[in-house]
């Protein structure tokens, strides 16, 4: 019997075939709590394995919808979210499941292994950041604040994109337009009383069009003034959010929202995120001065907040004047591909074999995957762009590598979806070079999802990775499409054979490192102003004194006061990143970290590669990752290495 799925997905009775899982489930978990005596294997292990069931009979759906969308994908996928969110809502507030996990926790504790503890610990812990075990009022209140959340949350983001719609800036002036491309230019020209004028806007790409290729600075000053001042009425919204996430948090038990927010996170407190970031801060001020005059050279006055991006970017062209298209002819995608399998294979000893099944695109193909000679797992490709696909690229995992309640191990499996160009009978697929960072990236995540070996579901692969750790893998991964010695192993030129030359690569590093240290102030400035607003309850003025307080040491260039940036972080006041935004830089760092042991070791036969194989990926959700990065490193994540990796001494 195949250890895998096969991939299928019947549209036609998808949601009757849903409803009468549910329905299965919804009896399966009234019998599993009758039962007088619950135990790990009796009961958690039946849950699990439960919910497992209904992922892998809900995953194909969700990617189809994404990689062969049709109205028929659309209007089942529509209908069956509200049937599953209405499911899990239930479970999560199960209180008697909650009572359960608790008990065994406790009468187990010492038979149990990590994984089981873990399992156990995480859902409680999802069940006590929800309130779902407060007393009737508290969760009421609780509720409140939630639907009252998000409904200032969805204002927050309405008032930011009607004040983005609302702003337009016409140019008659053709002089006005030098410098920016005709592609650009084409998108802007409007017809206006039977004449030709050109509209740009707030909108992206618009607005970052003219503010990096735009001659005339008046206008730059204009756009600039316009887009960093909108939606004002986002400052009381900011004071409200903030007073209910404050209030929330005190009901929940926790100090403040902060503490609230990385109680699930891999960072262990506020002391700890704040330090990181300043000692990043601190080790990034004076290079990023010195970038600061670099641009400031060509510039023939004091430089402004609004013309920064104009000469950073006349800069840059003056430095290195990458043109993509001279390197895509040697990243043709199936070269890529194979030449990643092989770096994969010579650094961890994986190896992936084709495997010839009918998929639900003739572009997309899967792959079994060997650790050691040993079938472990499977992964689908599906990279090149069509109509039907979804925009961007990701990893979404399937099956999850596990011990079923019968004792059967189940291999784990996900897809890998990408936008290359698509090739055709007489053109091969040629990638950017970002496009194989991109490759990389998701590869990341994917081989640290198919190469676990923990036995628990539901904290297998990325499953239970913390939200703050999530992307270590995939930037660690990435960072060797920088990397001569990988880069050679597959950039061929595919007409003349010609391997990459170095000059070229060293373009593509140098290019990458640009102003970064001034990237990194930028970064960090609003790392640090989310995570101090959410230490308590601010008014308007006080969100402003915190930010300028920071800016005193992020900021080169004195922020104009009309500017308030606050108003538009739709991040972390209309997103999923307040007191998470550091998460970045977080990641980062223990990705540059491993990333040069591994390096500084040869690549290839690395000690560090093999021990990271060994237990970050196939450790993967089963321990924080504060714990594997421990055991990995044997010390506490290195940031100067995140400096080195930046080009930042
Ligand atoms: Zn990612």
């Amino acid at each position: 019997m195949s250890k895998f799925l096969k991939f299928k997905c019947d549209l036609d009775t998808f949601i009757e075939d849903l409803n009468s899982i549910l329905e299965s489930n919804n009896k399966k978990v009234k019998q599993l709590l009758k039962a007088e005596t619950k135990n790990y294997a009796s009961f958690v292990k039946s849950m699990q394995m439960m919910e497992e069931k209904l992922e892998l009979y809900f995953t194909p759906l969700s990617h189809l919808n994404s990689v062969n969308n049709s109205e028929q994908t659309q209007e089942v996928y529509t209908q069956s979210l509200p049937i599953i969110t209405e499911y899990s809502t239930k479970l999560s507030q199960n209180i008697e499941i909650y009572t359960a996990y608790k008990d065994i926790l406790k009468n187990e504790k010492s038979s149990l292994n990590h994984e089981q503890i873990r399992v156990l610990e995480l859902n409680i812990e999802h069940f006590e950041l929800s309130g779902a075990h407060l007393d009737k009022k508290i969760k009421q209140r609780l509720e409140e604040i939630n639907i009252r959340k998000s409904e200032l949350s969805n204002n927050f983001s309405q008032n930011l994109l009607d004040a983005t719609n609302a702003y337009e800036y016409i140019i008659t002036d053709k002089k006005d337009l030098e410098g920016l491309a005709q592609s650009d230019i084409d998108a802007a020209e409007i017809e206006d009383d039977g004449e030709t004028k050109y509209k740009f806007t707030l909108q992206m790409p618009s607005y970052i069009a003219y503010m990096t290729y735009g001659k005339n600075a008046e206008i730059r000053e204009s756009l600039y003034k316009a887009y960093v001042s909108r939606a004002p009425q986002n400052a009381e919204i900011i004071e409200e959010i903030l007073a209910l996430k404050d209030e929330m948090s005190r009901l929940l038990g926790f100090k403040n929202y902060v503490e609230y927010s990385l109680s699930s996170k891999m960072a262990e407190d506020e002391k700890s995120v704040l330090n990181f970031l300043e000692n990043l801060l601190e080790n990034s001020q004076s290079q990023a001065k010195k970038e600061l005059a670099e641009v400031q050279k060509i510039a023939p006055h004091k430089l402004q907040s609004f013309d920064t991006a104009y000469y950073s970017e006349l800069l840059k062209k003056e430095q290195y004047d990458i043109d993509e298209e001279k390197y895509r002819p040697y990243f043709e995608q199936k070269s890529v591909v194979n030449g990643m399998f092989e770096f994969l294979n010579r650094l961890f000893d994986i190896k992936f074999v084709k495997v010839e099944e009918e998929l639900w695109d003739t572009k997309a193909f899967s792959y079994d995957v060997y650790v050691q000679e040993k079938l472990t797992a499977r992964v689908y490709l599906d990279l090149e762009a069509r109509k039907s696909k979804r925009g961007g690229a990701w990893m979404h995992n399937w099956q999850a590598h596990c011990v079923d309640e019968k004792g059967e191990e189940q291999l784990a499996s996900a897809f890998v979806v990408c936008n290359f160009p698509a090739s055709t009978d007489k053109t091969p697929s040629l990638l950017r070079h970002d496009d194989v960072v991109t490759l990389f990236h998701e590869m990341g995540h994917t081989i640290h999802h198919l190469l676990s070996s923990v036995n628990e579901n539901e904290v297998s692969g990325v499953n239970g990775v913390e939200w703050d750790a999530v992307e270590y893998p995939s930037q660690f991964l990435e960072n060797f499409a920088y990397e001569p010695k990988v880069l050679k192993m597959f950039a061929t030129h595919y007409e003349s054979k010609e391997i990459i030359p170095d000059e070229m690569i060293d373009k593509l590093v140098r290019s990458k490192n640009f102003l970064s240290a001034m990237g990194m102030l930028r970064q960090l400035e609003f790392s640090i102003f989310d995570l101090k607003i959410h230490n308590g309850v601010y008014t308007q003025d006080e969100v402003q004194n915190i930010l300028d307080g920071i800016r005193e040491k992020s900021a080169l260039i004195k922020t104009p006061t009309y500017n308030k940036f606050q108003n538009g972080f739709a991040h972390i006041f209309a997103g999923g990143y307040a007191a998470g935004y550091y998460s970045y830089k977080w990641a980062e760092v223990l990705s540059a970290d491993t990333f040069y042991s591994v390096i500084d070791e040869g690549i290839f036969g690395s000690k560090t590669a093999k021990d990271y194989l060994n237990i970050v990926l196939k450790g993967g959700g089963s321990k924080s990752m504060q714990v594997l990065f421990k055991e990995l490193m044997k010390r506490e994540a290195d940031t100067d290495r995140l400096l080195r990796l930046n080009g930042i001494h």
